[in-house]
């Protein structure tokens, strides 16, 4: 298993639409591997395939339901339906550190496939309706801050300006030690 690089805003990748998987192979299973490690890396609740550069529509997410690991991978997913409103902060592992008030939908109602190719039907509220939410986005090519209210997504481009050189310092390739 690998921990990935984590792409960041406004990195081209994040505004692909991403293709549907076609085929269900061994390189699929360890990308799906790959990416649970790498959200878990850094304690996030979702990671979308565009998000480590890999424009497919495959997502990874796991919120922990009474802190215990629940693995959830969403592959070619589908909204069946969405209800309620709610009202929550939220962030990004493509925008670290940035956090947001966003209204979404209360409940959400998926259909994916899983990394053996086997359609299922999941079922979310609270953070996990939110998480299902934020990753199909992903899959769009839509990041949170662009579901802002109007005037509020012109006021966090200045903030988002602010933690660039943060940003671009952790995308940075490490050196290794042969060339320090
Ligand atoms: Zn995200």
């Amino acid at each position: 298993m690998a921990v990935l690089r984590i792409v960041k805003y406004p990195e081209k990748v994040l505004k692909t639409n991403s293709k549907r998987v076609e085929s269900w192979s061994q390189d699929l299973s360890q990308l799906v591997m790959d990416m649970f490690e790498t959200m878990y890396a850094v304690s996030g609740v979702g990671l979308a395939a565009n998000q480590v550069g890999i424009p497919l529509r495959l997502a990874v997410i796991d919120v922990r339901p009474n802190g215990k690991s629940k693995k959830i991978v969403l592959i070619n997913p589908k909204i069946l339906g969405l209800d309620g409103k709610a009202e929550d902060s939220e962030g990004c592992l493509s925008l670290p550190g940035l956090y947001k008030k966003l209204e979404r939908a209360a409940k959400a109602r998926v259909l994916a496939y899983d990394q053996k190719g086997i359609p299922w039907e999941i079922r979310g509220r609270g953070l996990l309706a939110r998480a299902l939410q934020h990753e199909i986005d992903h899959l769009n090519g839509k990041v949170f801050v662009d579901r802002l209210p109007f005037m509020q997504k012109i006021r966090v481009q200045k903030e988002i300006k602010r933690y660039q050189p943060i940003w671009q310092q952790q995308v940075r390739p490490r050196l290794t030690t042969a060339s320090s």
